[in-house]
C-alpha cells in the first residue's frame, strides 16, 4: 500500500480518438444516436458519484469519472447489445446507478464507456400473493416506495439517500436502510437477478433464493459494484405497511450498557425495526440537532412496527425492559418519533457537508464480541490520526444490528481542509487508512454497507488476505476475462 494514492492517475483515457469514434458508431447502428453523448458533454452530465474524492477532484478540474461515451439503454436486449460491442472492442465498462454512492465506484475513472441506467426504471410485475415485485435497476428507492405505499406495500429498504439511490445501484453496493434491524440489508430483500455478463449473454437466476439447485449464484453479483455483471432486473420480496409504529428511547450512562441492552433484545429474538445507540458526540452534535430535547448522555432510538398491534405493543415493552435492566434511563417517546419525521434533514443544507470541509464515513460490522471494542479502536484511531489543528469531528453511532453482532457508523468532519488538492487528499487517506487497519486489526469488516469503491480498494486484500484475493480475481477472470466491466475496481485486477 503506497502512502499517497494517485486516483486521477495523471492518465487521459486508455481510448483513442478513433477508438472513441468506432464505440461512438457502433452503439449509435445497434442502438439509437440520441441515446448517446460523447466527450465534455458526458462529462458535465455525467460528474461523477457523491464520495468525497469525487467531490475534490472535480473541484480541481481533475474528474475522476471521465467516460468518453455515455450510453441510456431502456432494455435489457439493449444492454446485451451494448456489452457485446465493449467487449468485442475491449473498452472498459462501468455501470452507474443514482450516482449516490459515497466510495468512488461508479467512476468510469480509466475513461471507456458507461452505461447510465436510469432510463430502466420499470416495474415489471406485481405478485400480491406472493409479495413479491420485479423491477428494473434504475428506478429510484423513493419512487419505488411511494408507488408501493399507494398499494399499502413497502419495499422497507429505506436509506437516507433513497431519493437518489437506484434499486440496482443499492444491490451492488450491498446498501443498508434504517429498517434493516428487522427487515435486512438489501441483500436480504432480493430474491433473483436478471445479469447481462460482459459478453453479452443474459442469465435469469433461479426465481427464489432458497434451493439445492446448485449454490447460491444471485449473492455473487449482490455487492460485486459492477466488476461481474450488469443488473438488468431485480426481484424483491415486499411487505405490507405496518399498521402500527412504536417509539422508545433511552438515555444510558455509557455506550457499552447501550451496546449491552442492544445484544440483549437481538439474541432473545426481538426485533425492532430501528435500533440506534449514539456516542456522546453523535447524541450531542448530530441527534440533538434533529430533535432538539436536552440530550446529553449516550442515546438509543428504537422503533418497533408490525402488522399485529398487540406483538407491536408486547415487543415495545419487552425491549423497553431490556434497556432498563441495563440502566437505561426512558426518555420521551416523542424523541424517536420526531427524529423519524426529520430522518432526511442531515442530507440536506445546511446539515449536509459541503467542499472546502472534508468528511467521510467509515463504517465496519463484527460480531457482538468485538463490536465495543472495534468502536474504541477505530474512533481513537480516527483522533490519533489528524493533527488537533484540524479541528477534527467525529460522530459514531450503531445503526444496523443482527443477531450475532452490530456495525459503527463513525462519521468524520474536518471544517477547513488544506487548499491544495494533494495535502488535502492526503490528509483524508491518512484518516481513512487508520480507521481502516484499526477496524481491521479489532477483527471487525470493512464495511457494513456503502461498498468498496476507489477509496476502500487499497484494503481489500488486507480484508481478504492473498488467498482470498486470489478466489475473487479467479471469479471475476472467469466471468469477466477481457476485464471489460470497472477494470481495477474491488481491487480485483
Ligand atoms: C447523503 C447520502 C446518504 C446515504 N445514505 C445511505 C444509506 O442510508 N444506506 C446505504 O446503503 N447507502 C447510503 N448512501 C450511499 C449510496 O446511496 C448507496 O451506496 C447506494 O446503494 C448507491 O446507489 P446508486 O444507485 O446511487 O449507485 P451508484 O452510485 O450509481 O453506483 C454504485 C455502484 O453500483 C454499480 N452499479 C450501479 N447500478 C448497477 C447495475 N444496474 N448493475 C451493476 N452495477 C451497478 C456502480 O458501477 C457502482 O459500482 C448514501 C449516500 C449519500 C450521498
Amino acid at each position: 500500500m503506497t502512502a499517497v494514492i494517485d486516483y486521477f492517475n495523471g492518465t487521459s483515457s486508455v481510448l483513442s480518438d478513433r477508438d472513441v469514434d468506432r464505440l461512438s458508431a457502433a452503439l449509435a447502428a445497434a442502438l439509437s444516436p440520441d441515446l448517446i453523448v460523447t466527450g465534455e458533454e458526458a462529462w458535465r452530465l455525467f460528474p461523477g458519484d457523491q464520495c468525497w474524492l469525487t467531490l475534490i477532484y472535480a473541484h480541481h478540474g481533475k474528474p475522476l469519472n471521465r467516460p468518453d461515451v455515455v450510453v441510456s439503454p431502456h432494455s435489457t436486449e439493449q444492454v446485451s447489445a451494448v456489452m457485446r460491442i465493449a467487449s468485442e472492442m475491449g473498452v472498459p465498462v462501468t455501470p452507474l446507478g443514482g450516482a449516490s454512492g459515497v466510495q468512488g465506484a461508479a467512476n468510469a475513472n480509466c475513461g471507456g464507456l458507461q452505461i447510465d441506467l436510469r432510463g430502466m426504471d420499470k416495474v415489471r410485475d406485481l405478485d400480491l400473493l406472493s409479495l413479491t415485485c420485479t423491477v428494473e435497476p434504475g428506478l429510484i428507492v423513493k419512487d419505488f416506495e411511494e408507488w408501493l405505499n399507494e398499494k399499502g406495500l413497502s419495499f422497507t429498504h429505506y436509506p437516507a439517500s433513497a431519493e437518489w439511490a437506484s434499486v440496482g445501484g443499492s444491490v451492488a453496493a450491498r446498501g443498508s436502510g434504517v429498517l434493516s434491524t428487522k427487515y435486512g440489508n438489501i441483500q436480504d430483500h432480493v430474491l433473483s437477478l436478471e445479469v447481462v455478463l460482459p459478453d453479452g449473454g443474459i442469465v435469469q437466476l433461479p426465481d427464489v433464493p432458497k434451493h439445492a439447485a446448485g449454490p447460491e449464484v444471485t449473492q455473487l453479483f449482490v455487492g460485486s459494484e459492477g466488476t461481474l455483471g450488469i443488473i438488468t432486473a431485480v426481484r424483491v420480496k415486499l411487505r405490507r405497511l405496518p399498521i402500527k409504529r412504536s417509539f422508545r428511547t433511552f438515555a444510558f450512562e455509557s455506550l457499552g450498557q447501550g451496546i449491552e441492552a442492544g445484544r440483549q433484545i437481538m439474541v432473545s429474538g426481538l426485533r425492532p425495526s430501528v435500533m440506534r445507540l449514539y456516542d456522546m458526540d453523535a447524541t450531542v452534535h448530530s441527534l440533538e440537532r434533529a430533535v432538539a430535547a436536552g440530550l446529553s448522555s449516550e442515546t438509543m432510538i428504537i422503533m418497533i412496527d408490525g402488522d399485529h398491534e398487540r406483538i407491536v405493543d408486547i415487543e415495545a415493552q419487552l425491549c423497553g425492559e431490556i434497556c432498563a435492566a441495563h440502566g437505561g434511563r426512558e426518555l420521551s417517546s416523542s424523541v424517536g418519533q420526531t427524529w423519524w419525521d426529520n430522518r432526511y434533514v442531515f442530507y440536506h443544507p445546511p446539515h449536509a457537508p459541503e467542499l472546502p470541509q472534508i468528511w467521510c464515513t467509515m463504517d465496519a460490522v463484527s460480531d457482538f464480541a468485538r463490536i465495543e471494542q472495534l468502536y474504541h479502536n477505530v474512533t481513537k484511531a480516527i483522533r490519533e490520526s489528524v493533527d488537533p489543528k484540524w479541528n477534527l469531528s467525529l460522530k459514531t453511532h450503531l445503526s444496523h444490528w443482527f443477531d450475532w453482532g452490530s456495525m459503527i457508523y463513525p462519521r468524520f468532519g474536518i471544517p477547513k481542509g488544506p487548499d491544495d488538492l494533494e495535502t488535502a487528499v492526503d490528509l483524508h487517506d491518512r484518516i481513512v487508512r487508520a480507521a481502516s487497519l484499526a477496524a481491521l486489526e479489532s477483527g471487525g469488516v470493512l464495511n457494513d454497507h456503502h461498498g468498496v469503491g476507489m477509496r476502500l480498494a487499497p484494503f481489500m486484500e488486507d480484508q481478504f488476505g492473498e488467498s482470498g484475493m486470489r478466489l475473487l480475481r479467479g471469479i471475476k477472470r472467469g466471468i469477466d476475462p477481457k476485464n471489460v466491466l470497472c477494470p481495477g475496481k474491488l481491487g480485483l485486477s
